[in-house]
């Protein structure tokens, strides 16, 4: 839709293609509700690329402030959550209304549902000046003849509000690589054997540092029946690989031996101790799992030998645990690889050996952390071809 009214407000002819029945369903499920639609902060370093460099452009020509802009031209309220991340005060609802609207003014055409079962391209002939290349889209309903094509069909997260693979499809025909794709910003699932124990706990929540391949999050972890959820886990799920563990520090805020320390001469149990930090529901499933490993049984802190007091520190500022996978794209907000950004203009999205071809929003290789960048991004890369296409 963004892309949409940029290109009609420049009064080309444009034909909104879309098979749902329910317009824009990832927006109005966004943000529990109320969408997260941009960040105060967004900047380069929010997003996963092959080419961590290609979002540059976009982001900078249409920034968060300018979708800020619009929405108060809309008298849409909204607030910042935390961390930059802006949301609607009412309704997701209001942000379709809004685009929806904006590209009714700009004269947009919408057919849908409509599936689209094939597309044809007729390059312009070299020898012929003034001819230009033409797509043909055959759908269920018409044949349709276009001069340019924007493909904006999102990821594969949610395949049951319309999720499809057709964008991914479309670059294939054209002979357009794509990077692997997978399940990003989800939640993570552990063994049975691992997570012994951990499962009976689940909602509980811990503020936490998790880190994987040199990059943290510091933010709540949840416990869920399946694994790990909460924004630190979906976050660095976008940079775990299976087989690697994840490191959690559990006290980021504290000093683990310091406490022990403290404590040293102390009467009180480990988990009594712990629990004036963290959940005491945890410390119980945490403190048996660690003793375990260690083969010692629960006493009292002036029981303990320094190792063993040295040993259970370290694990509370880096418990490694391996996810044995994620809860896959039924769950994940996002998803991770896409048209390689290499087969891409920076500042247009159009393809570099199509003419007349474009890719926009989260069907390129360019995925947001958590905090409303993905949005950011489907609005700037919308925004960039919308004023070429
Ligand atoms: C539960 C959830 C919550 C999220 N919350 C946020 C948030 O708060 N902030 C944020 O920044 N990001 C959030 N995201 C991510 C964000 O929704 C996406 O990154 C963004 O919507 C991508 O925009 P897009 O236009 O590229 O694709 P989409 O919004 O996915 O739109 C793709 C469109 O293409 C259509 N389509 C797909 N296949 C076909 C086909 N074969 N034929 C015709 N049409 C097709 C679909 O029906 C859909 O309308 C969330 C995602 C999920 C799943």
């Amino acid at each position: 839709m963004m892309c949409a009214m940029e290109a009609g407000k420049r009064r080309r002819s444009v034909l909104l293609i879309d098979h749902a029945r329910k317009l824009a369903e990832k927006i109005r499920i966004s943000g529990g509700g109320h969408c997260n639609f941009t960040n105060r902060h967004t900047k380069a370093e929010n997003f996963l690329s092959g080419n961590p460099h290609f979002c540059r452009s976009a982001l900078a020509r249409f920034t968060p402030q300018d979708f800020i802009a619009l929405i108060e031209k809309h008298r849409i309220r909204y607030h910042e959550k935390k961390l930059g991340q802006l949301f609607c005060d009412d309704s997701s609802q209001q942000i379709i209304d809004m685009l929806q609207h904006e590209c009714a003014i700009a004269g947009v055409d919408w057919q849908m549902p409509s599936q689209v079962r094939h597309v044809e391209y007729v390059s312009a002939d070299e020898e012929t000046p003034y001819t230009k290349q033409k797509f043909i889209l055959t759908t269920e309903r018409n044949t349709i003849t276009a001069g340019s094509l924007v493909i904006a069909t999102g990821g594969l997260s949610i395949p049951q509000i319309g999720a499809s693979a057709l964008g991914y499809q479309i670059a294939h025909q054209f002979g357009i690589r794509v990077t692997p794709l997978r399940p990003g910003l989800v939640g993570l699932t552990f063994s049975a054997e691992d997570f012994i124990g951990f499962k009976n706990i689940s909602g509980v929540a811990l503020d936490a540092e998790v880190s994987c391949r040199g990059t943290s999050f510091h933010e709540n972890i949840l416990f869920t029946h399946r694994g790990l959820s909460g924004p630190a886990i979906l976050q660095i799920s976008s940079y775990w690989q299976p087989g690697e563990p994840l490191h959690i520090n559990l006290l980021p805020q504290q000093n683990a031996q310091q406490i022990f320390l403290t404590y040293r001469q102390s009467t009180v149990t480990l988990p009594n101790l712990l629990a004036r930090y963290l959940p005491k529901r945890f410390v119980q499933v945490w403190c048996s799992v660690m003793l375990a490993q260690l083969s010692v049984t629960e006493k009292p802190m002036n029981h303990y030998r320094n190792n063993e007091l040295s040993h259970l520190a370290d694990k509370l500022h880096d418990w490694q645990i391996v996810p044995s996978g994620t809860v896959g794209y039924k769950k994940a907000e996002v998803t991770l690889g896409g048209v390689n950004t290499h087969e891409l203009s920076s500042k247009t999205m159009e393809c570099k050996h199509i003419r007349g071809l474009y890719f926009i929003g989260e069907v390129v290789d360019v995925t947001g952390h958590l905090g409303g960048f993905n949005f950011q991004w489907a609005w700037s890369s919308g925004y960039a071809a919308g004023q070429v296409v």
